[in-house]
């Protein structure tokens, strides 16, 4: 069972439905606030000198049958969460619904403030992080054109200019406003950052999962190809030219296909789990390992020559011999790999390429003089031309 927290975090993952229904809650929570400050005002006895009564007494009934609205989108949500939980017109309804009562709001407190700037701005980048792309552009559009319509209607003198407040004359008047506009302003603010923040906190973390992913073999947990032939790259720029050598050894487990046959697949991939666990205690922090192949393994081990790598080479060998994995029968499982070994201390400048090429001629050795042994080369210098 997830937490309400990781659910929350997950909101990117969320349905339809359920982005649409937590963008009514948002509104609902916005209205709230709007309505306690009317409510407020309203109950002042200096209210005439800081709005106009009737209008705002108007402004408190639209509101509240706009939060009513919101209310039936959240229950319209509910019905359809189970049923069509990718329903997309509820999206676009909710998100219009969400822009329009926004807008129609801030023409009562005048439509250039920093309110409604902070809005505009930020609604849309929340909206594209968490909804449907097509759905966030026509209510952007939608919300700014009505903005734009409301504003020069009052610009012309077709409709008064933020028809609820009376001019301040003095400090408390001043103070008021200033109040407001930032009581208007937090819950948008509050909102845009909080969800901004869960979201990309949960990006980074998906992200985190996903390049883990990408780069692990799922099966023995550790470096798949893709990352330990990522790492002798980076081993073998770091060493070129200027060292210290670098040696690599490629291990091959010894007639793997007749484990897999004589005592089934998953005793197969418990061979190579053990392998993995092997090898991974044998090396040192700053070795690494990783499946190269189906039962093919890789070490790259920087700042070792080829005397120091057969040792660790050899002490792989008499440990993968000595490992006892049991069949499904209780029987013991013989276990033994061929290593090719191969280290660039006589040619610092050769590529990631010739060196596992090299190795896989030092693992087919070891394969010919009979399994179960270690065989090395050291890259020869090649002649200057
Ligand atoms: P050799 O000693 O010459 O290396 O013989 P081998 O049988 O080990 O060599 P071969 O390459 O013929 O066989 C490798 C086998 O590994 C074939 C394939 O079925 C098996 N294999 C590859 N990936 C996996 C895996 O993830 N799990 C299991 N159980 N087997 C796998
Ligand atoms: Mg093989
Ligand atoms: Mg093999």
């Amino acid at each position: 069972m997830l937490t309400w927290r990781q659910r929350l975090a997950a909101v990117l993952e969320w349905s339809v439905v359920d982005k649409s229904i937590i963008l009514m809650v948002i509104l609902l929570s916005v209205l709230s606030t709007y309505m306690l400050a009317l409510v407020y005002v309203l109950a002042r006895s200096d209210r005439e000198r800081l709005v106009d009564v009737p209008i705002t007494e108007q402004l408190l009934a639209l509101e509240s049958g706009m939060a009513l609205g919101a209310l039936l989108i959240i229950a319209a949500g509910l019905w359809l969460r189970r049923r069509l939980p990718d329903f997309l017109p509820l999206q676009h309804l909710a998100t219009q619904y969400y822009t329009l009562t926004l807008v129609f709001c801030s023409y009562f407190v005048g439509t250039m403030t920093f309110c409604t700037g902070v809005v505009l701005l930020g609604a849309p980048v929340f909206g594209f992080i968490l909804l449907n792309r097509r759905v966030v552009w026509y209510a952007t559009a939608s919300g700014t054109v009505s903005l734009l319509a409301l504003s020069y209607a009052a610009g012309f003198g077709f409709i008064p200019y933020a028809p609820m407040v009376v001019p301040p004359t003095d400090a408390t008047g001043n103070l008021f406003w200033i109040n407001a506009v930032f009581l208007f302003t937090a819950p948008h603010f509050i909102v845009i950052i909080l969800f901004a923040d869960l979201t990309l906190n949960w990006w980074r973390k998906r992200e985190d999962y996903v390049r883990t992913l990408s780069l692990t073999d799922p099966l023995t947990g550790i470096p798949n190809r893709r990352s330990i032939l990522d790492m002798l790259d980076k081993e073998v720029a770091r060493t070129t030219r200027h060292g210290p050598p670098l040696s690599v050894l490629l291990l091959d487990l010894d007639h793997f296909k007749r484990i897999n046959d004589t005592w089934g697949h998953p005793a197969g991939d418990r061979v190579l789990q053990e392998t993995a666990k092997v090898l991974r205690n044998a090396i040192r922090q700053c070795d690494a390992v990783g499946r190269y192949g189906g039962e093919e393994f890789m070490l790259v081990l920087p700042d070792t020559r080829l005397d120091g790598a057969v040792k660790l080479a050899e002490r792989c060998r008499v440990q993968l011999a000595a490992t006892v994995v049991t069949a499904d029968n209780g029987e013991p499982i013989p276990l033994s790999g061929s290593f090719g070994l191969v280290s660039n201390e006589l040619d610092l400048g050769v590529d990631a390429e010739a060196l596992i090429k090299a190795a896989d001629n030092a693992l087919y050795r070891a394969k010919a003089n009979g399994r179960n042994r270690v065989e090395a080369l050291a890259l020869q210098a090649r002649p200057t031309t």
